[in-house]
């Protein structure tokens, strides 16, 4: 799903996307010319790749999500997560598919290296 940003709407309007097995759904609305806030909930199933010993696991996801977009460079110092789009398009795809990568290639270790890690904490 895409959307120019000039047709985004000041009040909430809810979007819902996939792909694979990880669903992103929530709301976005425009706040000021150049900014976009959207407060989404990503949810489903990805497979992770161990970090220690390589062995891929399903990984169950239940994050929310909230962040801005900007349609151009961002000056303001600001806290909040601020994602610059281009071509002046909201591309939910894409914003899945950059989550989810992310994700993966965070350090992520497998239910058996971590019960593993926890043991050589212990022992030492
Ligand atoms: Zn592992």
């Amino acid at each position: 799903m895409k959307i120019e940003f000039r047709k985004v709407p000041q009040t909430a309007k809810e979007f819902e996307t996939e792909f694979n097995s990880v669903k992103l759904e929530g709301t976005f609305c425009k706040i000021s010319p150049s900014l976009i806030k959207i407060s989404a909930k990503m949810s489903g199933t990805t497979e992770i790749e161990c970090c220690r010993c390589g062995k891929t696991e399903e990984y169950t996801l239940n994050e929310e999500l909230d962040f801005l977009l900007s349609d151009g460079i961002f000056n303001k110092e600001s806290d909040d997560l601020v994602i610059e789009i281009e071509n002046n398009t909201i591309d939910f795809d894409e914003i899945i598919q950059n989550e989810i990568a992310s994700l993966q290639s965070e350090y992520h270790y497998c239910s058996e290296c971590e019960t593993s890690t926890e043991a050589y904490e212990k022992e030492f």
